[in-house]
């Protein structure tokens, strides 16, 4: 229980993958004790986002390895597994990746085993000010005092074509597959379903949407590209981070970290999968930008692609990732508007090498990756944050 007037050591605003990382490191690293540390976040339940996406794309297996979790050890996931027996189909190769079921459940025992629920408050943030001696953080219902805050808020919105948002306005059937609402038993079953994006999320919604009964266009902007990573392995250590964090330009560091990244690829074996389903006949693949919709009647969409083709649909549904902008909202664009608040040209935070954007506030994930790198919104994105954030801490 925190008393109103009492002055937190640690807020992380954000209860996510990265945000449940950093409580954990933090308190295991010595950084502070549990009782001075507070995670805020609106939901109750910690990875609710994670679950939500995971669990709408169909993810069977993770693209990360074994690896990167959310313990503190790189071998608790492997020692879980020998702990519990679990069955060898738990990882697929390479680099023996996970099946979310077996991340998932380790995840909740690193969770449980570390009393990390207890440690959350439930409200949103939507104010951060700024002060000497303590910050305050406004919620909807409460106002929090802490001496230093780590941002962990995630990747921001789902990014909706423009033709995409038209339509929805004017109540046709589509949905984005990261959306709060989308609902997969929403989608009738005998029809035609368009998959909109190009990426691992794309492929996967697709294949799990293909039933025998529904049968499923896939349309990505770009033929399906193979890659087993989200960005070079390189960008994990110091093989490609030495040259970049010593980058004193932001606008280059900016143009390393989108060319860095896979983005629009796949994983081998979902590459095999969707072969597999596009054989059977229950997809068909259009590597094509879609230039207009048309919903020409409550359950009928026609789609122009750029070829000249139309293709119809019954729904559709967007795989088109999260929107580019710098996540956390007008919390955020307030505080970047303090020139203290160093910001590159892209909009994005300049933190420094701790991650420390202001006196005691710390950014991990999406907005860190002006230091991190590519990684920075992904698991490990969350191991390096917590290092860079404790290392200060503990010098
Ligand atoms: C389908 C999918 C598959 C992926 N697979 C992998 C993978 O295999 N390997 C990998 O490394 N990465 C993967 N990623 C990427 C990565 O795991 C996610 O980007 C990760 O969940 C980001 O963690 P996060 O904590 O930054 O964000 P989230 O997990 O989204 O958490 C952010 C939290 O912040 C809270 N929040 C937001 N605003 C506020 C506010 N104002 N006040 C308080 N709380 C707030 C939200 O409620 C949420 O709980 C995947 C991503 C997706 C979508």
């Amino acid at each position: 229980m925190i008393h109103r007037d009492s002055i937190l050591e640690w807020l992380i605003v954000g209860g996510g993958v990265h945000g449940t990382y950093l409580s954990n490191a933090l308190i295991r690293q010595r950084v502070t004790h549990r009782s001075d540390l507070r995670v805020l976040d609106p939901h109750d339940e910690p990875l609710r986002e994670w679950k939500k996406c995971t669990s709408n794309v169909g993810m069977k297996f993770l693209r990360s390895p074994k690896v990167h979790h959310l313990d503190l050890e790189p071998f608790s996931l492997k020692h879980y597994v020998e702990c519990e027996s679990c069955e060898e189909r738990n990882y697929i190769p390479p680099n023996d990746r996970p099946s979310l079921e077996l991340f998932n459940r380790h995840a909740e025992n690193v969770i449980n085993r570390n009393g990390l629920k207890k440690l959350r408050i439930n409200d949103a943030a939507v104010k951060i000010e700024p002060g000497r001696s303590f910050h305050s953080v406004y919620g909807s219902n409460q106002t929090l005092k802490t001496r230093n805050i780590v941002i962990a808020v995630g990747n921001g919105k789902p990014f909706w074509l423009d033709w995409a948002s038209m339509i929805k306005t004017d109540g046709a059937k589509i949905m984005h597959v990261l959306d709060n609402c989308y609902c997969k038993k929403r989608i009738p079953e005998q029809a035609v379903v368009a998959v909109v994006g190009g990426g691992m999320s794309a492929v996967q919604t697709a294949i799990s949407l293909a039933s025998p009964n529904r049968e499923v266009v896939l349309i990505s902007p770009h033929s399906i590209r193979i890659n087993n990573y989200d960005s070079d392995p390189g960008w994990m250590g110091p093989k490609y981070l030495r040259k970049f964090r010593s980058e004193p330009n932001y606008e280059i560091r900016r143009r390393w970290i989108s060319e860095a990244r896979n983005r629009g690829s796949v994983t081998h074996e979902l590459y095999r999968n969707f072969a597999l389903l596009r054989k059977k006949k229950r997809c068909r693949f259009f590597a094509e930008k879609v230039v207009l919709a048309d919903p020409i009647s409550t359950d009928m969409i026609l789609l122009h692609l750029e070829s000249g083709e139309i293709t119809a649909a019954n729904a559709i549904v967007l795989a088109t990732g999260f929107e580019q902008d710098v996540p956390g909202g007008v919390m955020i664009s307030d505080l970047a508007k303090d020139p203290g608040f160093r910001c590159a040209s892209c909009g994005f935070p300049i933190p420094d090498r701790h991650l420390k954007w202001w006196d005691g506030i710390y950014l991990s994930g999406t907005l860190a990756e002006l230091e991190i790198g590519p990684s920075a919104p992904n698991l490990i994105g969350a191991r390096m944050a917590a290092n860079k954030i404790v290392s200060e801490m503990v010098k």
